[in-house]
């Protein structure tokens, strides 16, 4: 009989089944797809962000939901073991902006090469085109149900992930088989997703970047986040680093506003003063070519719209009033937001199998016995940087460690 049966073939399971094997389990990883790793393919825009170089608090630090859950797994195996692993396997990286890690190659191909070549030097039994219909218990081993027959085993891991971009594999089922044991499911909602903004000035910004800008999202008037870096406007509303991130701080889908500071490093004043300078040099302009030295081409336009003053007012003819009006639109460009994207287009899932019913120090379930999970099944996910696939190594090899010491019992 397999002593381990591993349900999924993202990174989570791929891990698993290598710490598995490693510790002398027979083991098999079962995928529903022809391919592994079909998400770790587009990860990173196919340079997969395998991890990101730091400590365990700050990994902690990046966990959105359920932080503390993950103590045991980050401290079982932190990035940096991550990163030797990686390197053991044949995988050369390097570190970019923010710590994140990168294959020296920028090919996400390439970490799913080195994962398969280990999967086979450590004998898994990998069974792709594999689809898990179900799986039952009887006398203290698991059947699995597969397209391709039973698969029996004595432990479990499920690792089939969450709800995002469907198309790669991550359809949910592994909810259904965690229910059919009795666990209850966080409601999964799209996180690290873009968001739509339906104003048309919004929309007419389509395709332009902004750099070194605040944006903070408020929630119900409240504040949730605020930070400083890259944001881009898109045909149905923003996305870019910081709106991803913003995007997994929301808790429900009403009262939804962004504001962008478009000038962060000045206070009011110091950016009166700069406008003042800028005015006193085109005195004798049209307001609207006025602007060039401070905004971006394109947002002058929405600017001036925005600001209700007359595009063609001589800037000699503008007010303080109306001067104060545009510093306080540079520093507060607000807009509300009619909600996130779908599944289809978010990076991560919020919610899952419910962290209360899974023991944080083994990755077992504290429902049925030898039943462990992995990766984006389990209610927690994280920002962008490297640490969502951390969850993912750090879970899998926890689950991992804790069968083979409770296999030696
Ligand atoms: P998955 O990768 O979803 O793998 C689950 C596997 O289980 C799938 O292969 C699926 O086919 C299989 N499966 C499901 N149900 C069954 C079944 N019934 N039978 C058999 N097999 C089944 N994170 C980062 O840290 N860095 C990045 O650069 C990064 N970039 C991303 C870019 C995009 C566009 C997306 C969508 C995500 C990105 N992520 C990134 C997040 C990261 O991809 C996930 O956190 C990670 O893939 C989760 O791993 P997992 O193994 O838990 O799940």
């Amino acid at each position: 009989m397999t002593e381990v049966v591993v349900i999924g073939g993202g990174p989570a399971g791929m891990l698993a089944a290598i710490f598995s094997a490693r510790a002398g389990h027979r083991t098999v990883l079962l995928e529903k797809n022809e391919k592994l790793g079909k998400k770790l393919y587009i990860t990173g825009k196919g340079r997969c962000n395998v991890t990101n170089e730091t400590d365990t608090e700050s990994l902690i630090g990046q966990t959105v939901s359920n932080p503390k859950f993950m103590y045991s797994a980050y401290y079982t195996f932190d990035s940096w073991q991550a990163i030797s692993f990686f390197e053991s396997i044949g995988l050369p990286l390097k570190v970019e902006r923010g710590h994140r890690v990168f294959p020296a190659s920028d090919k996400s191909s390439d970490v799913i090469a080195a994962l398969y070549s280990e999967l086979k030097r450590q004998s898994v039994d990998v069974r792709l085109g594999c689809q898990v219909n179900g799986i039952k218990k009887t006398d203290g081993s698991f059947i699995v149900d597969t397209s391709k027959g039973e698969v029996a085993g004595t432990y479990v891991v499920l690792a089939t992930g969450g709800l995002s971009y469907p198309s790669t594999g991550s359809t949910g089922e592994g909810y259904d088989f965690a229910k059919s044991f009795g666990h209850t499911v966080v409601q999964p909602v799209p996180a690290l997703v873009p968001l739509n903004v339906d104003l048309p000035w919004v929309q007419g910004l389509q395709g332009l970047s902004l750099k070194n800008v605040r944006f903070t999202l408020f929630e119900g008037g409240k504040a949730v986040y605020s930070d400083i870096g890259e944001m881009l406007f898109t045909h149905f509303g923003i996305t870019g680093p910081l709106v991803l991130s913003a995007s997994s701080f929301i808790k429900g889908s009403k009262g939804l506003r962004g504001e962008i500071d478009l000038k962060p490093g000045l206070d009011k004043d110091k950016l009166d003063k700069r406008l003042l300078r800028d005015f006193e040099k085109n005195a004798n302009k049209h307001f609207k070519n006025s602007l060039d030295a401070l905004l971006p081409n394109r947002l002058i336009d929405a600017v001036i719209t925005l600001s209700g003053i007359d595009s063609e007012k001589l800037v000699h003819q503008i007010t303080k009033e109306e001067r104060l009006k545009i510093v306080d639109l540079l520093k507060h460009l607000t807009f509300s937001i009619s909600g996130k994207r779908s599944f289809k287009e978010a990076v991560i899932t919020r919610g899952g199998i419910n962290t209360k019913e899974i023991n944080p120090n083994t990755m077992e379930s504290k429902l049925v016995d030898n039943l462990y999970f992995a990766g984006e099944v389990i209610d927690v996910d994280a920002l962008t940087g490297g640490f969502n696939l951390q969850v993912a190594y750090s879970t899998a090899v926890l689950a991992a460690i804790s069968i083979d010491e409770k296999g030696l019992k």
